[in-house]
C-alpha cells in the first residue's frame, strides 16, 4: 500500500496546488503590515430604492492593491485574513473608513443614507466589538440606525453561545442586521425565525437568473414575500440588466443594487456618481 501510494504521490501535488500554496503564503506574508503600508482602500457599491430609482445607501467593499501581488479580491484575501486573525484590524480599517465616509456624504448632501459593511465569523469573535463599532458610530457622528451589518449564515453557523449576545446588544444599540446571501446556505431560513434581522439580501446568483428561468423568478418571489412577512427589507444583489430590475419592481423587492446601476467605486467616484445621477434606471 505504502508502494502504491509512494507511486503516485508526486502526482498527488499538483502544479496548480502547488501555486496555489505558495501563492496563500505570499498573501499571507504581504497581509501582515499591509494597514500600516495603507493599501487596503474601501470602495462604494450604491443602493437603489426599485420604485422611485433613488439612492438610499450603499455596501462597503474593500479592496487590496498590493506592490507584488497587483489588486486582490476579497474572496481571495478575506478567507485568509479570517484564518490569520488580521481580519478583526482590517475590518476594523474598514468600519472606520465606512462611517467616515458616510458622514462626508450626508454632511455635504444634507440627507440620511444607510451604510452596510460585511462581517466575518472571525470579527464576532473580538469581543470589543460592539464597543470599537459604538465609539466609530460616535466619532463619526452617525446615528446607529444608519449602520448595517451584513451577516452570512457562516457566522451564526459557529453555534457559539456569545454570538446570541453579541447580535442582541446589536440589536439593543439600534444597529440593523442584514442576512447576506440569502439562498446560497442551508439554514438561513430557520436564522431569520430564530435571530432580529431587518433586511434581507437575495443573492446575486438567483437575481441572475430572474429573466432567464421560472425556478429563479418564483424563488426570488416567494423570497421577497416571505421577507416582507417578517418585516424584513429586501435587497437585490447583483442586478446587471433592466429586465431583472423590472421583474424586481413587480415583485415588490424594495432595493438593488449591481452592475446594472454601478460597480463599486472608490469614495472620491462615488461622490461624483451620485452628484450626477439624475434620471431613475429602468423609468427614463
Ligand atoms: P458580498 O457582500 O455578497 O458582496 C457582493 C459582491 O458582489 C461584491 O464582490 C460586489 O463587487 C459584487 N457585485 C456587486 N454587483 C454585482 C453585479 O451586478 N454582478 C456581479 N457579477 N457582481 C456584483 P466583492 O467586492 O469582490 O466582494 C466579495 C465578498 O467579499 C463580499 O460578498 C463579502 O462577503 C466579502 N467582503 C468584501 N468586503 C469585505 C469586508 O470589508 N469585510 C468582510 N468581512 N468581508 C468583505
Ligand atoms: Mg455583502
Ligand atoms: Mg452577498
Ligand atoms: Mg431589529
Amino acid at each position: 500500500q505504502a508502494k502504491a501510494l509512494g507511486r503516485n504521490s508526486h502526482s498527488f501535488f499538483t502544479k496548480e496546488m502547488n501555486v496555489g500554496i505558495l501563492r496563500r503564503f505570499e498573501i499571507e506574508e504581504q497581509m501582515r503590515g499591509a494597514l500600516e503600508r495603507k493599501e487596503f482602500e474601501v470602495y462604494y457599491q450604491p443602493q437603489f430604492n426599485v420604485e422611485s430609482g433613488a439612492v438610499i445607501g450603499a455596501e462597503a467593499l474593500l479592496r487590496w492593491h498590493n506592490q507584488s501581488l497587483g489588486t486582490i479580491t476579497p474572496d481571495e484575501f478575506i478567507p485568509i485574513a479570517e484564518h490569520t486573525g488580521l481580519i478583526v484590524d482590517i475590518g476594523r480599517f474598514v468600519i472606520e473608513q465606512a462611517l467616515d465616509f458616510l458622514n462626508t456624504w450626508q454632511m455635504q448632501s444634507k440627507q440620511h443614507y444607510t451604510m452596510a459593511v460585511n462581517l466575518s465569523p472571525r470579527q464576532f469573535r473580538d469581543n470589543q466589538l460592539l464597543s470599537f463599532i459604538k465609539s466609530a458610530l460616535q466619532q463619526s457622528n452617525i446615528p446607529a440606525e444608519y449602520l448595517e451589518l451584513e451577516i452570512t449564515e457562516g457566522v451564526l453557523m459557529t453555534g457559539q453561545s456569545f454570538i446570541d449576545d453579541t447580535l442582541a446588544q446589536i440589536n439593543a444599540a439600534g444597529i440593523k442586521l442584514s442576512m447576506d446571501d440569502f439562498g446560497t446556505g442551508y439554514s438561513s431560513l430557520s436564522y431569520l425565525r430564530q435571530y432580529d434581522f431587518d433586511v434581507l439580501k437575495i443573492d446575486r446568483s438567483f437575481v441572475n437568473g430572474i429573466a432567464l428561468n421560472k425556478a429563479d423568478r418564483d424563488l426570488v418571489k416567494a423570497a421577497v414575500a416571505m421577507a416582507h412577512s417578517l418585516d424584513l427589507m429586501v435587497v437585490a444583489e447583483g442586478v446587471e440588466t433592466k429586465e431583472q430590475l423590472t421583474i424586481l419592481e413587480e415583485f415588490n423587492c424594495d432595493y438593488a443594487q449591481g452592475y446594472y446601476f454601478s460597480k463599486p467605486l472608490p469614495a472620491k467616484a462615488f461622490i461624483k456618481f451620485v452628484n450626477t445621477y439624475t434620471y431613475k434606471f429602468g423609468k427614463q
